[in-house]
């Protein structure tokens, strides 16, 4: 089957999300509000700009998703969770629908940026998947920015650890906000692809992984289908293998890329889960679809600009 490309400068399409879960009005302060909207604005001006100037759907999520990692408001980088023992073990993975590479990392603790580790698995190594201290070595071999475990943490981030283990509750994240942070793009010559990474959830042990490095599951691109990128409870969307999932019923079954979302997120939700995905697909589709009460979330294209944080807006 021959990918169903259809070049067009101004088509571009980008769609991010931060995170989905329990995010109502009561429970987001306006300051926060207010830095979360311009967080995700920045992360559509960076990815933006790449599609309107004719570059690809990879540098495109890659540059999106670096400016959601840098800014605390979210689980990824520079504001990750706490694991049980209080440290940060950051997973990420990036694919490119053009040729289905996908490079990923889980459970690396010193790269600034883990999607820009991911990018370099999938280009700079024969590998798909690095984990651990063999993947925060080719991290260093490999020259990206290197950062103390320091520099991932916030105040926040440590009281919800503390409140985790005072309450003696799950590994679920304190207050069902998971803040993971991804990407996906269609760009103009009509390739798609996407990019996810996050710290996982709080007080996680064991070297636990969720579904966002994991391809297939967190993170899916193809030309044929759509690029796919996931926030939610990470067991669940691994199961359900959620990113070809939606891929799948597009590609086999001739779905559009809503229904698809849809019905794989209820299957999700069948399961006991709770997320969201943001999908874009070769044709120009570009949409969300989630079972929480909120998802940070935005898309842009030549002629259009969102950002909504509650499940009532746009
Ligand atoms: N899906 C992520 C995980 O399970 C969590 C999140 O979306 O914030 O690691």
């Amino acid at each position: 089957m021959t990918a169903r490309n259809n070049p067009d400068p101004a088509g571009w399409r980008l769609v991010i999300h931060g995170g989905a879960g329990i995010i109502e009005r009561s429970r987001v302060t306006a300051a926060q509000e207010a830095a979360i909207r311009a967080a995700l604005h920045r992360a559509l001006d960076a990815g933006s700009a790449v599609l309107a100037d004719g570059g690809a759907a990879l540098d495109a999520v890659e540059a999106a998703v670096r400016v959601l990692e840098d800014d605390p408001h979210f689980n990824a980088g520079h504001g990750a969770v706490l694991t049980y023992e209080g440290a940060h073990e950051l997973d990420a993975a990036i694919m490119d629908g053009r040729t289905r590479a996908a490079g990923a990392v889980a459970g690396v603790s010193a790269t600034r940026n883990p999607v820009a580790l991911a990018r370099a698995v999938m280009e700079e190594s024969p590998h798909v998947f690095l984990a651990g201290e063999g993947a925060d070595i080719f991290s260093r071999e490999q020259g990206l920015e290197q950062v103390g475990q320091d520099w991932f943490g916030t105040p926040e981030r440590r009281r919800q650890l503390d409140e985790l283990k005072a309450n003696q509750s799950s590994w679920f994240d304190v207050d069902m906000k998971y803040g993971t942070v991804g990407a996906v793009a269609l760009d103009g010559a009509g390739h798609v692809a996407a990019a996810t990474s996050t710290g996982g959830v709080t007080g996680k042990r064991w070297g636990r992984v969720g579904d966002s490095p994991v391809i297939g599951a967190g993170t899916y691109a193809d030309d044929r289908a759509c690029a796919v990128s996931a926030t939610g409870s990470g067991e669940t969307f691994i199961r359900v293998a959620v990113g070809h999932e939606i891929g799948a019923r597009m590609r086999l079954g001739g779905e559009a890329a809503q229904a698809a979302a849809d019905a794989v997120m209820a299957e999700v939700r069948a399961l006991g889960g709770t997320g969201g995905v943001i999908v874009v697909s070769p044709k120009g589709e570009a949409l969300w679809s989630f079972t929480t009460p909120g998802m940070y979330r935005g898309q842009a294209s030549a002629t259009t600009r969102t950002v909504a944080i509650f499940g009532d807006e746009g």
